[in-house]
């Protein structure tokens, strides 16, 4: 079974309907989501529906947490604190209900999920170096745990170090790997300098894992985050992939 691995939605459908056609193409029938599926862009609601009527399973972001209920925005940059207040008005009673209570941390079979890190994993703190990954390599207790939150797709081996990225092409070979801790990127707001949008395939019968990058339809994108009235540049960053 081909499992398809999404984090950081942040309310751009082009991106989303894009990556979940690709995922289809390879034959993906499972999609798990690293949570943030709102906040930032401009399509909340159409992404939340989509997200929740896929088979797989949903992890809790911070954004997620915070457009779910009233409380002050701390902690949030102005143009994500402004998307989050426009996002709650957007979301319905019902639809914030289902946010709310998504949980922070998933297994499913062999692999965890969780949007930020294992040790904590709603305290929001990042894992950008491996001195950090080795923090949430300690909790995991699976095989693979994927995570979300810094945009940026990086590899940790437990005990070795960050991989350099695999290419689309060639993927590991999980069986011979030690633990892994995977950032799978962002569909929505990639932050590594390529716009398009990134997501990763798990090949549960083979063991193998690829990253992928596709193209969508940007200027669509940019274009609803004006459209909507949120900080232009928010719709600027998404052609720059920042
Ligand atoms: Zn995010």
């Amino acid at each position: 079974m081909r499992v398809a691995i999404l984090g950081d939605i942040h309310a751009n459908l082009p991106a989303l309907e894009a990556v979940l056609a690709d995922a289809r193409d390879y034959g993906c029938t499972e999609f798990h989501c690293l949570g943030d599926v709102v906040g930032y862009n401009a399509n909340p609601s159409e992404c939340l529906e989509i997200v929740r009527n896929l088979p797989g399973a949903c992890v809790l972001g911070n954004h997620d947490e915070a457009a779910s209920h009233g409380n002050p925005l701390e902690g949030f940059s102005s143009a994500a604190a402004l998307s989050l207040e426009w996002t709650r008005g957007v979301l319905s009673a019902e639809q914030k209900a289902w946010l709310g209570a998504l949980r922070p941390q998933r297994q499913i079979r062999k692999t965890t999920l969780v949007h930020a890190t294992l040790d904590s994993p709603c305290s929001w703190g990042y894992v950008r170096t491996f001195r950090e990954a080795e923090l949430s390599l300690a909790c995991q207790r699976t095989p693979l745990c994927f995570i979300g939150h810094t945009h940026v797709p990086k590899v940790f081996a437990h005990g070795v170090g960050e991989m350099l990225l695999f290419e689309e092409a060639e993927g590991v070979d999980l069986s011979k790997s030690p633990k892994l801790l995977i950032n799978a990127g962002s569909v929505g707001q990639p932050r590594d300098g390529d716009w398009r949008a990134a997501y990763m395939i798990h090949d549960e019968g083979s063991d193998g894992l690829w990253m992928r990058r596709v193209k969508y339809d940007v200027e669509s994108a940019s274009r609803a985050v004006l459209d909507a009235g949120l900080p232009p540049k928010l719709a600027e960053r998404l052609h720059k992939g920042v």
